[in-house]
């Protein structure tokens, strides 16, 4: 779970640039973030730190990182140590580069990363897929750095929405051809930026000298070159894949709502879940209130609320300081609890005695939600029903999502009557699969179009256990329990 951003202009203030488009990017990663710009007589400086952006832009010292090129990353760790933050910086055939990578690399050149690892002895300096992937583009051949880039990652297999920055001043993006992982373009007058997020855009009037002529995705196995004299190419390294594999997770939980097609994806989830209940016969009756779990539940709660004629109250709030909380990155299960228990203020008067419907966009390991209805136990409320805008998370995500392993996943080892239990509701109801693919017309890759049948242009892995051809040595996905 990462954010890149790169800028390219006529003006020497790339690095401030693209830091404002990062941090439109928060959303997606607060472990580290870090920006590389190219320096006038210095070649590529990176700056990176432990953090989110917010805590990065204090201590970056602009005047050192003047330049007309420069790419920001910010990251979850998914894998590595929180030192590994990016973009990393190597030296290659005598020439800089520059890398910051969204996604998580599953083989290279036919062996998985750690067995990649072991068979070039050096010492790891880094120990994040990141690294192992500049190793491989070091030890492909090629006639320049662009030529290797593109053989090497001919060889991969995984995900990855990167951007790149060469020590001769070109700034390049290239996308898997599964499309895992979302990547953005956009040209202006004189200008080229990149971003993990169409809605990062939003602050063109803040970080951009002019308006957005065009904006479009980095389309699946394509290649965007623009070189130090602002001139753009754009190919197809690889050929995009007959199945394309756009994360639907990232629409559940992580991407901004005004993201393209992330709101009407959760509106219709939520549409879908009160329409399935409703021929179910299980909308729980006399409810006062839907109540969304924080911002990402909001969605899927008005739609849901709407279609029943219930009224939606947000009366579990966040601490004004959780903002950039995510409960379930947190590193261990008693860390996780203090955050959630802190992450959530339930309005304790207005909540008592009522009969209440949760709404969550997802489930991992249920300890949120746990937390959160014992403490609404605590303060006398009378039932507590929860709903959830998409179908049981039961498998992990080799693609870069930092979904936990399969023995965390409460969805993987209880039944729904037994997470009901577990977290203390009075019923628990999941969005169906069939019903979580009806709305993947929203998630189509700008450009191409949507198989709208069984989502085969979507990834729910996870959810269906329907991985790609390409998993981790060992691995056998799971037998959905229905
Ligand atoms: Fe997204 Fe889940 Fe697929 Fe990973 S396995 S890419 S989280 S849908």
């Amino acid at each position: 779970m990462c954010g890149v951003v790169g800028y390219i202009g006529n003006t020497p203030d790339a690095a401030k640039r693209a830091m404002n488009i990062l941090e439109e990017l928060q959303n997606r990663g607060m472990t580290s973030s870090g920006a590389a710009a190219i320096v006038e007589g210095e070649g590529i400086v990176p700056r990176t730190k432990k953090g989110s952006v917010k805590s990065l832009l204090p201590r970056l010292e602009w005047d050192e990182l003047i330049g007309n090129a420069a790419i920001g990353h910010i990251r979850y760790a998914t894998s590595g140590y929180l030192e590994d933050a990016q973009p990393l910086v190597r030296r290659i055939a005598g020439q800089k580069i520059a890398l910051g990578v969204n996604g998580d690399t599953v083989n290279i050149d036919g062996k998985s990363v750690a067995e990649f690892k072991e068979s070039i002895p050096i010492a790891w300096s880094a120990d994040s897929d990141t690294e192992a992937l500049i190793q491989h583009v070091a030890r492909t051949p090629g006639a320049d750095l662009v030529d290797r880039l593109v053989s090497a990652f001919s060889q991969v297999e995984g995900a990855w929405s990167l951007l790149a920055l060469l020590g001769d001043g070109r700034l390049l993006a290239m996308r898997d051809p599964w499309g895992f992982r979302p990547l953005w373009f956009g040209q202006g007058r004189d200008f080229f930026v990149f971003a993990s997020e169409d809605s990062a855009f939003l602050s063109a009037d803040r970080a951009f000298p002019s308006a957005l002529d065009e904006t479009r995705e980095v389309h699946p196995g394509e290649i965007i070159c623009i070189d130090a004299g602002l001139r753009p190419q754009a190919w197809q390294y690889l050929a995009a894949a007959e199945r394309l594999r756009a994360c639907s997770f990232e629409s559940v939980y992580l991407k901004n709502p005004a993201s393209q097609g992330v709101f009407d994806f959760r509106r219709g989830c939520g549409i879908t879940l009160a329409r399935e209940m409703q021929e179910h016969g299980l909308v729980p009756k006399d409810i006062d209130w839907v109540v969304p779990m924080l911002d990402s539940g909001r969605d899927f709660a008005n739609s849901f609320a709407h279609c029943l004629g219930l009224e939606v109250a947000c009366v579990i709030n966040r601490t004004r300081w959780s903002e950039d909380i995510r409960v379930f990155l947190g590193s261990s299960p008693l860390e996780r609890l203090k955050l959630a228990a802190k992450k959530h203020v339930p309005n304790r008067k207005a909540l008592r005695g009522k009969r209440i419907v949760l709404v969550e966009d997802s489930i991992l390991r249920a300890e949120t939600l746990r937390v959160v209805i014992s403490q609404l136990r605590e303060i006398a409320v009378r039932e507590v029903h929860v709903v959830v805008g998409s179908p049981p998370v039961q498998g992990p995500c080799f693609y870069g999502i930092a979904i936990p392993t399969r023995q965390e996943l409460v969805a993987a080892n209880q039944s729904v009557p037994e997470i009901r239990e577990f977290i203390g509701a009075d019923s628990l109801y999941y969005l169906s699969l069939a019903g979580y693919r009806e709305n993947f017309q929203h998630l189509s890759i700008d450009g191409f179009k949507p198989s709208l049948l069984a989502g085969v242009d979507v990834c729910d892995a996870c959810m269906s256990g329907d991985y790609p051809p390409f998993v981790p040595a060992g691995f056998t996905a799971m037998a959905r329990a229905g």
